[in-house]
């Protein structure tokens, strides 16, 4: 798997900075935040933010925050926050005791508020949500003013005021900020501040029934904790002026809003709505399935925080969106276990093996190399005997051209053993099935060489029957048919859905030193690819491995295809 490493990407992010840094800006301050709204697990999109986020605070010596976007109370949970400061701290990011919650800033963001209101820049209005969509007017169409914007400054407050008291139901009355109905950008049409939601907030409780929208919420936000480069996706773009404008009228701290295109893999989904949808209808498991591109899910695969991390360097920071090959994320976690993971044989898909002129009772250990990569990892011991299993694959009895493994008469290599020689094959009498193969093996060739010379064309894995450890073991396949299966508007995502994504070999029998692997350990199991035991249906007695990656597509073979 040689492969010249890529180069590191342009970060035009990383260049604002610097130009900022030189001109003194922000006292020479660099803070930056990650903030999620938990109302979901974090998928992979996520990690590219974080490490950009977490990454330039580390570089330019300043600080990140954590902090909970949690202004939305109906579809947030504890469940989320707790998997997210999980996988934040799993991914290796320290916000040290900067884990922050917006919901906090409540009473803060109310008194912001009240200024506006007092300024003559915020007004209460009494037009429905459809109402207000329709006043907005489109791109080609200037808006129309709502009938209750010149209600004078007394009347606002005391409006708002009750609206924060409880008096008035849901969808009654909104806050609105006072700008420009006639404004070429939409999002500057007097947006809508505040909204009255009698729900329960996971953190607040029933101390608030006015929530703040996102766009008065975030800024205010960002000032409060200081940060100096709000770095949030693309679509943000457009709010951009209405996050200076808040900031503007209020004459606080104005930190800079900097857009990037988010990430976008191929032959998955990545909206927190629609992984949550394939959780709801049991497409797959449940948030950290094997399958799904949440970080927790990468975590139970086998995926290494490292190998997470270099992949958001590899993919770069842009202005433009695109879709990433799901197969450079796959080079990462093969480039980073490539070195440290240990070698072991393990068949999938067994076929029993006699060694016909083998000893009976008679059983030896070989020496098998660890890591080929790592001289350090050493060498271990793995034990030889008449019965052995060896892939089904890797035999044919009516082999076509080209076909170097175990045939009829045909001698191949034993990894680390001795060369064999199918001499015999072994049927069911009823379904003529094979059941087992009759080889005899030569004394002479122990270690894998001949002393005369000879060569063959293949070596197989292996494993000794009698000392094999059986598992289960969980191969995957992409979760989708089609590399971007929202990308058609008239099809559901869901018909995309690859219904072999999952495929569970449930005899498998894997070489004894495995008898004590733990979840969360990973082993490339040779020719098959890498493994992980899985964190969740592993118990003692029974051993399940997941399948992270295959063996093939080195960086020369991915780059032809990107
Ligand atoms: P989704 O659309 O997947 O539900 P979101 O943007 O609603 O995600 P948030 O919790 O609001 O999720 O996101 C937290 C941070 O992560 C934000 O700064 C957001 O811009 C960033 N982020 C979310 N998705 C991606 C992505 N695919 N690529 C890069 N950054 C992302
Ligand atoms: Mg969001």
């Amino acid at each position: 798997m040689a492969s010249e490493k890529p180069q590191r990407t342009p970060n035009f992010i990383r260049n604002i900075i610097i130009k900022d840094l030189e001109q003194g800006k922000n006292e020479g301050r660099v803070h930056t935040r990650f903030p999620p709204e938990p109302n979901g697990y974090l998928h992979i999109g996520h990690a590219k933010s974080i490490c950009l986020n977490f990454g330039l605070a580390a570089e330019f010596s300043g600080l990140c925050n954590l902090r909970f976007d949690d202004t939305n109370p109906v579809k947030e949970e504890e469940e989320y926050v707790r998997s997210i400061i999980e996988d934040v701290k799993w991914l290796g990011f320290d916000w040290e005791d900067r884990l922050y919650y917006a919901s906090d800033y409540f009473k803060q963001m109310y008194e912001y508020a009240v200024q506006l209101i007092k300024k003559g820049k915020a007004y209460v209005c009494d037009l429905t949500g459809d109402q207000i969509r329709e006043y907005r007017g489109t791109l080609t169409k200037p808006g129309v003013e709502s009938p209750y914007r010149n209600r004078p400054i007394d009347e606002n407050l005391d409006l708002f005021e009750r609206m924060r008291t409880g008096e008035f139901p849901d969808g009654s009355h909104t806050l609105r900020a006072k700008i420009d109905m006639a404004h070429k950008n939409l999002n500057m049409r007097d947006p809508v501040m505040y909204r009255i939601l009698h729900a329960a907030h996971h953190r607040t409780g029933d101390q608030w029934c006015i929530y703040p929208m996102y766009d008065w919420a975030h800024g205010l936000e960002d000032s409060i904790e200081g940060i100096t480069h709000s770095i949030c996706t693309l679509e943000f773009e457009d709010h951009r002026p209405l996050y200076d404008w808040f900031l503007d009228q209020l004459g606080v701290h104005h930190p800079q809003q900097i857009e990037f295109a988010r990430l976008n893999l191929s032959y998955t989904v990545m909206s927190k709505r629609r992984l949550l949808e394939l959780v709801k209808e049991g497409h797959v498991s449940s948030w950290d399935d094997p399958r799904m591109p949440t970080l927790s899910g990468l975590r139970r695969r086998g995926y290494t925080p490292e190998s997470i991390r270099n992949f958001s360097e590899l993919i770069g920071v842009a202005k433009r969106e695109s879709v990433v090959d799901i197969a450079m994320l796959e080079y990462c976690i093969r480039e980073d276990l490539n070195k440290q993971a240990p070698r072991v044989m393990g068949v999938l898909k067994p076929l029993k093996v006699v060694i016909v002129n083998y000893p009976q009772a008679e059983a030896e250990y070989l020496e098998a190399i660890n890591n080929p990569e790592d001289s350090k990892m050493g060498t271990r011991q793995i034990p030889f005997s008449r019965e052995l299993y060896i892939e089904q694959d890797d035999f044919k009895e009516n082999p076509p051209k080209k076909f170097y493994r175990l045939a009829p008469g045909q001698e191949v290599r034993l990894r680390y053993a001795y060369f064999i020689k199918c001499v015999d094959v072994i049927k069911d009498p009823q379904t003529g099935e094979i059941t087992e193969l009759h080889c005899s093996y030569d004394p002479e060739t122990r270690g894998g060489h001949a002393p005369d010379g000879r060569k063959v064309k293949a070596t197989l894995h292996w494993v000794s029957a009698a000392d094999a450890i059986d598992a289960e073991v969980r191969l995957y396949d992409r979760l989708f048919n089609v590399p971007d299966p929202t990308s058609d508007k008239d099809q559901n995502y869901k018909t995309f859905l690859n219904p072999n994504s999952l495929e569970i070999l449930s005899n498998c029998k894997l070489e004894p030193c495995l008898a004590d692997a733990k979840p969360g350990e990973k082993y490339q199991f040779e020719r098959n690819g890498y493994f992980c035991v899985d964190s969740v249906e592993s118990t003692t007695g029974r051993l399940v491995f997941n399948r992270i990656v295959s063996l093939k597509d080195s960086w020369a073979k991915i780059e032809k295809r990107l």
